[in-house]
C-alpha cells in the first residue's frame, strides 16, 4: 500500500468563509470584490459569516453553525469527508477567542489534508488568482487506510 494517497480539488472548489467579527466587514468587501470568481464555485461558512456575506454579495452560501456553537469543527470534518476543499478564514489576531482550540483544529486538519486556506487578505488575493482556480488541482494526502492499518498491527502486538 502506498503511503501517500493522490487527491484531486476539482475545477469547481467547495469553498468555505469563515471571518471572526473584526473582520468580518473586510470578508464581505473581498467576496464582492471577487463574487463573479466565487460565483463558480460552491461556497459554504460558518453562521454568521455565511448570512452576512450571502445578503451583502446575492451569492448563495450554505450556512453551518456559528463559530463559537461548533461551526469550525463542522467545517473542519467537511475537510475530513473530502466536502471542502479550499478556505478563506479571517481570523483577527488582535482578538481572544472564546473558540480558539477549534480555530487550531481547524487549522491543523486543513494541514492535515493539503488544504488551501488563507488567513489574511493577501493570501486570499494570491489564491483566488491563482491558474489553479480554473483547473483541477492533484495533491498527495497521507493514506489514512495504511496508517490505521500498521498502528493497529503495531499497538496490538
Ligand atoms: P460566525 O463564526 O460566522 O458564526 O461569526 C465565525 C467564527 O468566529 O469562527
Amino acid at each position: 500500500m502506498e503511503d501517500k494517497l493522490i487527491f484531486t480539488i476539482g475545477k469547481q472548489k467547495r469553498i468555505a468563509l469563515i471571518a471572526h467579527d473584526g473582520k468580518k466587514r473586510e470578508l464581505m468587501e473581498w467576496c464582492m470584490k471577487n463574487r463573479e470568481i466565487l460565483s463558480r464555485h460552491f461556497l459554504c461558512g460558518t453562521g454568521t459569516t455565511a448570512r452576512m456575506i450571502a445578503d451583502y454579495t446575492g451569492l448563495p452560501v450554505k450556512g453551518y453553525s456559528s463559530g463559537p456553537l461548533g461551526g469550525d469543527q463542522q467545517i473542519g470534518a467537511r475537510i475530513v469527508e473530502g466536502n471542502v476543499d479550499f478556505v478563506i478564514f479571517f481570523s483577527d489576531p488582535l482578538e481572544a477567542q472564546p473558540h480558539d482550540p477549534d480555530v487550531k483544529a481547524l487549522l491543523r486538519i486543513a494541514q492535515v489534508y493539503d488544504i488551501p486556506i488563507a488567513n489574511n487578505r493577501a493570501t486570499a488575493d494570491f489564491m483566488i488568482t491563482s491558474s489553479y482556480m480554473e483547473t483541477e488541482y492533484e495533491h498527495e494526502v497521507v493514506n489514512f487506510g495504511k496508517r490505521v492499518a500498521e498502528r493497529a498491527e503495531a499497538l496490538g502486538k
